[in-house]
This record gives C-alpha cells, structure tokens and sequence, in this order.
C-alpha cells in the first residue's frame, strides 16, 4: 500500500460530475462515497493525507485500533483506488462559476469543468505572532511535534497551546525530551480531559499556565522563551532548545472569499447540515467549515465528506434531469 493514491492522466478541459478539491480525510470520504453514487469524479490535491501527514498514531477512528497516520492514509489511498477514483497532485488557484457549470483551475495541469464542486480543503497552521518566532522558524521552532519530537531527543522543550494537538505533543515529546513545559494561556484546557489526565502523569512534563510567550530568544538556534504569567504579572525565562507552537489553525478564508463563497464570522466555509455552502453546486466538509460546532476530527472530516458528496449526487442528478 501506498502513501500516494495512484494518480490519473487527465487532460486539462476534460469535464467532470463532480471536482473534489482537497486530499485530506474529508477529501477521501467525499471521494469514496462519490465513486460509490458513480458520479464521474476528480480529487485534486496537494498532500494525500492532509493534516494526518502530521498525526502519531491515531486511536479514535471507529475499526481502525491504535493506527499509524501513515497507515491510515494508506489504507484510504487502498480503498479510493478500489473505486479507480482518478487524482491529479496539484493546486487548484480558483473556482469560476460560469453559471451553466464551475471551472476549475489548477496551478500545474490546466482547466478542468465539473457540474459541481466539493471542497475539503483544510485550515493552516496559526503563527504566534512574537518576536523571534520567524527569525528561528527551523532553528529550534517547529509547528509539528509529530513529526520533529525525534530532532529533541535528550534536549528541553517548550510546547505552547492547550488544545488536542498542544496536549499529544507534549505527551510525544516526554518520551524523547528531557523536559518539557507546556506553556498555556489558560488553568482549563480545551484538549479532550483523556490528552490533560495523560500529560499530567508525565513526570518530565511541566504546567506553566495562565501564561503568554513574549519572545523567542536564541543566537543561531533557540535558547530561551520568554513567558508572562497573567495572573501574577511575573516575566520569567526557560531555557529551552526547542519551542513547538501548537495553537491551533487558520480556515482558508481568503479562498473562500475569492470563490464568492460565504464564510462564518470566524472564516470558515458557512454550511448547512447537508454541507452546502452559500453558492448552489458547491458542497464543503471537514476542517474547512462551520459544520457541526467546530467538532474537528479525523472520523468527523470523512463523514461530512460522504454528506457532501450526497448532496452532490442529488445535486448533479437533478440538474441532469432538468436538461
Ligand atoms: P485548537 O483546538 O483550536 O486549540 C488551540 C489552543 O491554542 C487553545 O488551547 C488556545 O487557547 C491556544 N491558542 C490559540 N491561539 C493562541 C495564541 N495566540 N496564543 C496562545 N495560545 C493560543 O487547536 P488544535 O489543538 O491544533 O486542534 C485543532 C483541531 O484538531 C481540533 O478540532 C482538535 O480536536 C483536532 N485534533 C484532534 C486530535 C485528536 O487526537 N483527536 C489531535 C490533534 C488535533 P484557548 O484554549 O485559551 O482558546
């Protein structure tokens, strides 16, 4: 099994049922359940996997117990190939809608036309925005503890954030750290309490909460994080060798907005309960959108694509029968 889907020769002006833009889990679904309606289908994408190319191991995906990200991302390559689902590796720049039907255009191969779209197209990693954080992007900062936690081996480290993502990287990084602080802006946690109960029990890892980086600080790498505690006004200095910023991420709003498509007052996709965004014929899920309270999860992206691509098959069926 394969990390990247088996792609497809398309040829640029060819049309489409349905284009899925995007190749994270939402993507997968959308295409599985697309492939299934047998709508003609084309993904196009950047990164097969998406945001799992950065997940450890992932253990709260129904069936799938105590799994390899890269497993995973495998076995939904295995299962859209299964349906010969054509994938073009590429970015797609924008969506015209010329009213009749959307024009997808792509950076590498071209034009491509479909009666309706599918996005799954994922948020960004959110920057800190403090002095240092650019100056030692690569040099001691990281935004991933998934993937550098092993760079850190026997060194101290600092992750900030309290979220899933802040709490699995603190809990990865005792393992090869020799210390770990995890900086927090707030005493409670938006993690799920299962990610706090397991750090807490971590005996290399320390709390500083109710506390804000300042600043970055190192020479050719980092050397030190300056923290604030809130409460108390105290600035103080860690010396750390790494700082993993892990503070959650940035919808793609400037793309939505480009597209003509609404988004929420926090820049998600706006959909409804059956992932229609505000223009007919372009269906969202996952990471992208408002749908379902911000409940963003691996299990939660691969349904809402199998939604979208429901409501894309309804969609397409209709506008077909129309004709
Ligand atoms: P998140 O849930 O949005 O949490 C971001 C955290 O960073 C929050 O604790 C927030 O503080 C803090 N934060 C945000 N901006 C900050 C700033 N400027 N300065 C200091 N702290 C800041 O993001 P995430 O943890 O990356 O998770 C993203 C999504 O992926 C979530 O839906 C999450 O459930 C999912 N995820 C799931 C798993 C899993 O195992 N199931 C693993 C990783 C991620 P406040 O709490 O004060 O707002």
């Amino acid at each position: 099994m394969s990390l990247l889907p088996r792609t497809t020769s398309v040829k640029p002006g060819e049309k489409f049922d349905v284009i899925i833009v995007g190749l994270g889990p939402a993507a997968y679904g959308a295409a599985l359940y697309s492939a299934r309606y047998m709508l003609k289908t084309l993904v196009i994408g950047e990164t097969p996997g998406g945001q799992l190319t950065e997940a450890g191991i992932v253990d709260d995906y129904l069936g799938l117990i105590e799994i390899q990200a890269s497993d995973m991302i495998k076995v939904f390559n295995k299962h859209i190939e299964k349906y010969e689902v054509p994938v073009l590796l590429d970015i797609v720049e924008k969506i015209e809608n010329r009213g009749d039907e959307f024009v997808v255009k792509t950076k590498r191969k071209g034009e491509f036309k479909a009666d309706s779209v599918i996005l799954g197209i994922g948020v960004k990693r959110r920057k800190l925005g403090v002095p240092g954080e650019q100056e030692f992007a690569g040099r001691g900062i990281s935004y991933c503890s998934v993937c550098d936690a092993p760079l850190f081996k026997n060194r101290v480290v600092a992750v900030i954030g309290g979220g899933d993502s802040a709490l699995e990287g603190a809990e990865i990084l005792s393992s090869y750290s020799t210390k770990v602080y995890l900086i927090h802006r707030r005493d409670t946690f938006k993690a799920q309490p299962i990610y706090v109960e397991t750090v807490k029990k971590k005996p290399n890892v320390e709390f500083v909460l109710n506390s804000v980086v300042k600043e970055i600080k190192g020479d050719k790498v980092v050397k030190q994080v300056v923290v604030e505690n809130l409460k108390t006004g105290e600035i103080k200095e860690l010396n750390v060798n790494g700082v993993f910023i892990e503070i959650g991420f940035d919808p793609p709003t400037d793309f939505a907005k480009s597209n003509g498509i609404e988004t929420d007052t926090n820049g998600y996709i706006k959909v409804d309960e059956w992932m229609r965004t505000s223009v007919p014929g372009v269906f969202a899920a996952g990471d992208c959108t408002s749908a379902w309270l911000g409940f963003r999860q691996v299990i939660t992206a691969v349904a809402q694509g199998a939604v979208a691509a429901t409501s894309a098959y309804r969609y397409v069926t209709e506008k077909k029968g129309k004709k």
